[in-house]
């Protein structure tokens, strides 16, 4: 895959300090609440499951480097693209 006429470059680490890489993948969720005889909204709640968002950021916390929605991907075997820092003195 390719973005901005240049292919990623896979890795294994974080290319600025060498740390761990996460990736986190974005859900949303709703709190439901019902409104009730009283006319005020209830304090309970159910949690509803909406699904993903389609959308995924990485990060490390070592140093801070981030990647946003389409900076990166992911492949079918799970290796990890970078789009943003490629060519950047990684490691
Ligand atoms: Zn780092």
């Amino acid at each position: 895959m390719a973005r901005n006429g240049s292919a990623g470059v896979r890795l294994k680490k974080c290319p600025k300090c060498g740390g761990e890489i996460e990736i986190s993948f974005l859900n949303q969720y709703s709190y439901v609440h019902k409104l009730t005889k009283s006319g005020r909204i209830s304090k309970r709640y159910t949690k509803e499951d909406n699904g993903t968002m389609e959308v995924s950021v990485a990060g490390c916390r070592t140093c801070g480097a981030n990647w946003g929605d389409g900076e990166f991907s992911i492949d079918e075997d799970g290796y990890f693209w970078d789009f943003k820092y490629s060519g950047e003195g990684r490691l």
